[in-house]
Order: C-alpha cells, then structure tokens, then sequence
C-alpha cells in the first residue's frame, strides 16, 4: 500500500474518532445537564412543601391568636393569609408542570386535602370565638384532635418530601453513573485519537522525514568526503526532500565531474613530466643502446597497458631492427623490411583495428588483425629512422584511448628528434676522425689511437710497430696530371693499406700523400714483413684517371717498433726519422729506424 493511502487512511480514522470522541462528550454533558434538572426539581419541590408546611402552621398560629387574645389584627392576617393561599388543584397542577410523579402527586394532595379539613376547622373556630364562644374555639384548636390532624398534615408532607428524595436521589445517580459512562468512553476515544494521531506523526515523520533526511545526511557526508560512489537515494515526491534530494544528485554529478577533471589534469601533468624527464634522458644519450634502455624503461610508464617495440633503421641491409621491447607484446617480428609496415611506407601512424576499417602491416605476421596495434614511424628529415610499435588493450575508454594515443605520439616525436640528432652527431664524429678522400681514419684518430696503445703496452713487454708511408714524388701526379689525378692516387693508395691492414693494425692518412700504420702486438720482423707486402701492392697499383695511365707509384716506409726503438710515445718520431732516411736514400724501401733515428726523435 502507498504511504500517501496509508497517511489519507489514518488521517481519515482520527477525524472520525475526533468527532465520536467530541458526541460523547456532549452525551456526558447531557447527562450533566438531566442530573442539574432532578437537582432543581428536587429545591423547587423542597420550597413548595416548606412553604405549605408553614402556611398551614402559620393559619393555625393567626387562628390562635386570636382566638386566645381576640386581637382582630391576627384575623386580618388569617384572612390574608388564606387569601394568598392557592387552590389545591394549582399547586398540584404546578408540582405536576414541575415533573413529579403520580405517586408523589397523590400524597401531596392528601396532604393538602388534610391541610383544607384543618382550615375548616379553624373557620369553624373563629366563627365560634366571634360569637364570643371561646370555650369552643379553643377545644376545637388546641383540642387533641387539631394537634393530631396538624401532625397527620407534617407527616403527610414529609412523606412526600421522602418520595420526592427518593427520586431525585435515584436520577441523580443515574445521571452520575451516565455521565461517567460518556465521560469514560469519551476519554478513551480521545486516548485512541491521540494515539493514532502520534502513530500517523510518528509514521510520517520517519517515513517521509526522519529517514530520507538520515539517507540524504549519510549521502552527504559520504559525498563530503570525496566518496562519489555513494548514490542520493531516488525520492520523486515534490517536496523539501525531493528538491534536497535533487540538489543532491546534482551536487554529486557536479563532484563526480570536477573529479574527473581533476584526474585528467593530474594525469596530464604527470605525463608532461614524465615526457620531459625522457627528452632530457634522451637529449644525453651517448648512443642507440642509450637511447633504447631510455625508451624501454619510460614508454610503460607512459602508456602502462601498452606493450610494444622500438625499430631502428639499419641503412646498410635496409631493414627495421628491434632495438628494444617492454611489456611482452606478442606481435610484430624482430626484423622485417620498412616495406612491411603501412606506417613507414604513408609515413602516418597506421591503426590497423578500431572503428575505421584498414589493412594490417605485414610484420604483424598472419595473427595481425587479432589486436588492436599502433605503428608509429619516426622520421627525420623526410627519412624514417624508426619506427615505435604497440598493442592497444582491448579494454579502455575511447577518450583514454585518444589521450595515449597524443601522448604516444609525442613520445614518438621526442624519439625520433633523439635518434635524429644521435645520428647525426655519429655522421659529424665520422666526418672530424676520417679523412674523407681515402675513408681511412684521420690523424685525430690517430693520435687518439696511438695515446690508448702506448698506455696499453708501456709498462709491459707487448710489442707495438708503427710504419709511416710516404708517396715518392707524388707532387708530379699533380703537376703532370692534375689535382683530381693526384687524389685519385691517394685514394688508392689509401685502399691498399686499409684492405692490408684490416685484421692486422690501423691506416691512417695523416695529411698530403703521407700515411701512418699502427700493428699493436706485431714484433718488428713481423712488421718488416708486413711492410713489405704494403710496398709491394703499392708497385703493383695501376692507376687510371680520365682514362689515362698515371705511372708507377711507389712509397717510402719508416718502421720504428716498441719495445726495441724506445719509448712507445715517440714511436712515430723515429719512425719519421726512419721514413726520412728512406727518402734520402733513393726512395721506394723500408728502412727499420736505428738508434740514431730514436736519439734524433727524442731530441
Ligand atoms: P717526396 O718524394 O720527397 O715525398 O716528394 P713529394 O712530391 O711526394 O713531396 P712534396 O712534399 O714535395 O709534395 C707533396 C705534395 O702533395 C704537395 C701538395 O700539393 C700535394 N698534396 C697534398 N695534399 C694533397 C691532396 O689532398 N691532393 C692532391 N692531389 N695533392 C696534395
Ligand atoms: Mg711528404
Ligand atoms: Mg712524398
């Protein structure tokens, strides 16, 4: 049943029983009121009784009088007296208006009719007194007979004043008896009215008012306290609660909201960070494996649910090679070509699954449209250097989607620049340690080199050989043939030391047509031998140039070696010496430095 019937039914019921409870009342105060009129009735009788009682002993004294004195002034007032004294039919006809009984009635009348032989009597005693018969007059009102007759008339009226009494008394109880009755009944409907008035109060105070207001209250609080999980209760009437209520679930529409907000800048800000640290992490990177453990330890922080892969461009075999990985993901080869991946050939990020319909990469393998995958190239100038691969989970918002997605890309982005500039840095390091005419590295590197090895071998007995290289006479290529011609045979030169030398010590070219050589571990018989090769394959050189012959080229060595010649650091000193010697001895030969050759270096 509907509160609303229930209240109506309750409201309806102690209307009802207010008004029982108020008929009652005038029930009581009926009987009251019958109760009053016995009393009344009951003084009225008393009176009339009273005052016949006395006119009949106030007759007899006047008669008396005068009778006894022959005063005529006590016969006026017996006159008068009699002449005020109504007929017996009116006073009973009065007591009967009055509400006495048949019974009461007749004894009264016999009363009265007593009353009247006794006024005979005294007639008959104030004739005989005014004839002078005293004596007669007197036997007849103070005889026996008058005195017995005047009781008989007292005891007459009293027996009507018992009756009378008995009555009155009889309706007054019932009247009490009544009253108490409505008055009880009355009482307790009152009681049930409160009652249930207090019920229906106490009902509708803690259905409608007590118990909403605590669920609001423990809402609100809940609330308060940044609880959004607590849901205002539902409560459509239109009233306080109701609104309240309302206000309520707008309040916590308005929380929930600003919380989410709160989380989506919270978030942001952390990403930012985050973001920021990697490109300062990134910006120090010495190298690709540098940049690779940086990669691997912030993308899963920045995209916690997103497995993936970082892919480096290899330019020598023009493949995608896996750098690194986090997360385990489980799709997409270690290796593949920039051909397989529909982002590297659009230069765009490729989504293969999600809302828009698009075609798998390759490197996927055949399992490729399983997941939810984002490839991401990484490009520098036009070129793509890499590529930032990941597996999408398959739970998650649209809107959380999008927000790694930006973030994905500008990880992507930051990346890219990184490995750019690491790539480019690489390219000017090349372009400052090798000679760019022979390819072969330049005399920074030797230096560099020569520095590390000396500290390598002194201090020990391990052997360290150094061969400077020298074109005879180069300066004619020049002059006979042309700048361009000259470079040509520095160039083949140049190859024919690195291809010799390539497992067995360093070439370089350490400016104009000169060449150092550095054998570590290669004593100088070893050395000599190895010199001798390199001499040979320079004779053997043909040299073209715009389709000429450029004549034989040939070079004069110096060969200074470690522990034998002294000290490492001066090594290539004497073998300068040495070379010096082998020029001015006729050019084309190895000459093996002496002591003089060190003595002449140390100095
Ligand atoms: P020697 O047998 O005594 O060594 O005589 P040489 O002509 O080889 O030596 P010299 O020092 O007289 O001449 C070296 C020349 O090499 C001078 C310079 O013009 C030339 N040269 C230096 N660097 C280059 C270069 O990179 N390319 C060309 N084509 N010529 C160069
Ligand atoms: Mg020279
Ligand atoms: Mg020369």
């Amino acid at each position: 049943m509907r509160l609303s019937t229930i209240t109506n039914w309750a409201y309806g019921a102690t209307v009802l029983l207010t008004l029982a409870s108020g008929a009652t009342m005038l029930m009581a105060s009926g009987a009251e009121e019958r109760e009053r009129a016995a009393v009344a009735q009951r003084q009225q009788f008393d009176q009339l009784t009273a005052s016949l009682e006395e006119d009949v002993y106030r007759l007899t004294e006047q008669a008396r009088g005068y009778v006894v004195t022959g005063d005529p002034s006590h016969l006026v007032a017996y006159r008068r007296e009699r002449e005020d004294e109504r007929s017996v039919e009116q006073r009973i006809a009065h007591l009967k208006d009055g509400g006495a009984s048949i019974a009461e009635l007749s004894a009264l009348r016999q009363a009265l009719h007593w009353a009247d032989a006794l006024n005979d009597e005294q007639e008959a005693a104030l004739a005989a007194a005014r004839k002078g018969d005293d004596r007669t007059a007197r036997t007849i009102l103070f005889g026996d007979e008058y005195g017995r007759e005047l009781d008989r008339v007292g005891a007459q009226i009293a027996k009507f004043q018992y009756m009378l009494d008995q009555r009155t008394d009889q309706a007054v109880a019932r009247g009490t008896e009544t009253t108490r009755q409505w008055r009880t009944v009355s009482e307790i409907m009152l009681g049930i009215t409160a009652l249930l008035f207090l019920c229906v109060l106490y009902f509708v105070l803690k259905q409608r008012i007590l118990r909403p207001v605590v669920r609001l209250s423990d809402v609100v609080t809940r609330l308060a306290a940044q609880d959004f999980a607590a849901i205002p209760p539902d409560f459509p009437q239109v009233d306080e609660i109701g609104d309240m209520a309302q206000a309520i679930r707008i309040f916590r529409e308005n929380g929930l909201e600003r919380q989410r907000l709160e989380q989506e800048r919270d978030t942001d800000r952390t990403m930012r960070d985050l973001l920021s640290r990697l490109t300062q992490r990134l910006q120090g990177c010495a190298n690709v494996d540098d940049l690779a453990d940086v990669v691997a330890r912030f993308a899963p922080e920045i995209a916690p649910d997103y497995p993936g892969r970082l892919y480096i461009h290899d330019n020598r075999r023009n493949a995608m090679a896996q750098a690194c990985e986090w997360l385990s993901p489980e799709l997409s080869r270690a290796e593949f070509p920039p051909s397989a991946c529909w982002a590297l050939r659009r230069g765009q990020t490729h989504r293969p699954a999600g809302e828009m319909i698009d075609i798998a990469c390759e490197h996927l393998g055949d399992a490729g449209a399983r997941l939810s995958t984002v490839c991401i190239p990484l490009a520098a100038q036009g070129d793509s250097i890499g590529l930032l691969y990941f597996e999408e989970p398959a739970e998650g918002s649209a809107d959380g989607r999008e927000r790694t997605g930006k973030y994905l890309e500008i990880l992507a982005e930051n990346i890219g620049l990184a490995l750019a500039n690491l790539r480019l840095r690489d390219e000017l390091r090349d372009m400052a340690m090798v000679d760019a005419l022979t390819g072969l590295p330049n005399r920074r590197q030797f230096d560099a080199m020569l520095q590390t090895l000396v500290a390598d071998v002194e201090g020990t007995i391990a052997p360290l050989a150094c061969l400077m290289v020298d074109i005879d006479h180069f300066k004619r290529f020049n002059d006979s043939f042309g700048h361009d011609a000259g470079d040509a045979v520095l160039r083949a030169v140049g190859a024919v030391l690195g291809e010799s030398l390539r497992e067995a010590g360093h070439a370089f070219r350490l400016g104009g047509e000169e060449f150092v050589v550095l054998m570590p571990g290669f004593d100088l018989d070893q050395a000599f031998n190895r010199a001798g090769q390199v001499q040979q394959r320079i004779r053997d050189l043909r040299v073209q140039h715009s389709g000429r012959e450029l004549g034989p080229v040939t070079a004069s060595f110096g060969l200074a070696a470690f522990p034998e010649h002294g000290r490492a650091d001066r090594l290539l000193a004497t073998a300068d010496a040495a070379l010096l010697r082998a020029k001015a001895e006729g050019r084309d030969r190895i000459l093996v430095a002496t002591v003089r050759d060190s003595d002449s270096a140390a100095a």
